[in-house]
């Protein structure tokens, strides 16, 4: 299974690599003209005020429904979108339809609903990128402060050095950013040094084992209290257990996000969850 592609052992090598490289082509055909075709959608995944539960916005995952290929995770070919380029077009479509989305809700349920969007690398290199956020904050009539786009280290270390320039821009529009997946990269310390990051986002490996791995407590409290220090809010990633949720909750933890709050669901399925939610205030 896709899975298991890049970490073959020496036994099956041969067999695997073919099967890896088929799939792989398989993808780059299909990924060719879907957007046209409708095959993709944006998700939202819940973020959670942990002090007091409530919903303070959400995560936009992109879906991919391909006829011939089934569902194809993300993890699967926003690596390969990003090698042909089409990660630039998906990347257009997830602004546009979440920050449309997010209107809606902000008119219908909550007006500082905070949507976040993935930005990956080759997004970074698009001179038009910053106009473009600009453009569709406008179009849709969102406040950039309600825009959060989470990036990963592997922005930073393109190295680029318009990448900084870039990430200024786009914070001096009022826009957030947070650090993705944080503690899996290799120097995410001297970056928060560097660019100017909002929020960091612990990754998942982390709270995974929190009720057996004292290690993995230890570091989790380590990158609160600095994150607070630093002014920055923290979101914990991956978040299945009541036990997990109220270890974070008493460490201070900003917010979380997690199965146990709810999977990435369709914008129709959020809409049904933000109307049992706030029809209190109806
Ligand atoms: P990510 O940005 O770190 O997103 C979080 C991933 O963790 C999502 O996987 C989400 O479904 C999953 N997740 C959330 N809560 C739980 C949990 O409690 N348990 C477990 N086991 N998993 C949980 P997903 O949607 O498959 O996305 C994977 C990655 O693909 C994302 O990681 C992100 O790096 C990338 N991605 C997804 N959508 C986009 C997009 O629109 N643009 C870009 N550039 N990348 C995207
Ligand atoms: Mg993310
Ligand atoms: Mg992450
Ligand atoms: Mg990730």
């Amino acid at each position: 299974d896709a899975k298991n592609c890049g970490r073959n052992t020496f036994s099956y090598y041969t067999a695997q690599m073919n099967q890896c490289a088929q799939r792989r082509l398989a993808i780059e055909e299909q990924i060719h003209g879907a957007l046209n075709r409708n095959e993709f959608s944006v998700f939202y995944q819940v973020k959670t005020n942990l002090s007091n539960g409530k919903i303070m916005g959400a995560e936009a995952l992109l879906r991919w429904n391909n006829p011939a290929l089934g569902n194809v995770p993300p993890d699967e070919f926003i690596a390969i979108a990003e090698q042909t380029g089409n990660i630039i077009q998906l990347g257009k479509f997830v602004l546009e339809q979440s920050l449309k989305q997010t209107a809606l809700w902000h008119k219908e349920y909550q007006q500082d609903f905070q949507i976040a969007v993935n930005l990956s690398p080759r997004q970074f290199r698009d001179p038009q990128l910053v106009q473009f956020i600009d453009d569709t904050l406008k179009a849709n009539n969102v406040h950039a402060s309600n825009l959060e786009l989470e990036i990963t280290e592997g922005v930073l270390l393109s190295g680029y050095n318009y990448v900084e320039s870039m990430l200024n821009s786009i914070t001096q529009m009022g826009v957030k950013m947070a650090m993705d997946d944080f503690g899996t990269g290799y120097s995410s310390l001297s970056y928060l040094r560097t660019y100017p990051f909002d929020v960091i986002k612990i990754d998942r490996s982390f709270i995974n084992e929190i009720a057996t791995a004292e290690k993995d407590r230890a570091l989790i409290n380590a990158i609160i209290s600095m994150s607070h220090a630093l002014n920055l809010k923290v979101v914990a990633e991956g978040i299945e257990t009541e036990e997990q949720c109220q270890y974070l909750r008493k460490v201070n933890c900003d917010l979380g996000q997690g199965y146990l709050f709810s999977k990435p669901i369709s914008a129709q399925a959020m809409t049904k969850l933000l109307d049992s939610t706030f029809q209190i205030n109806k």
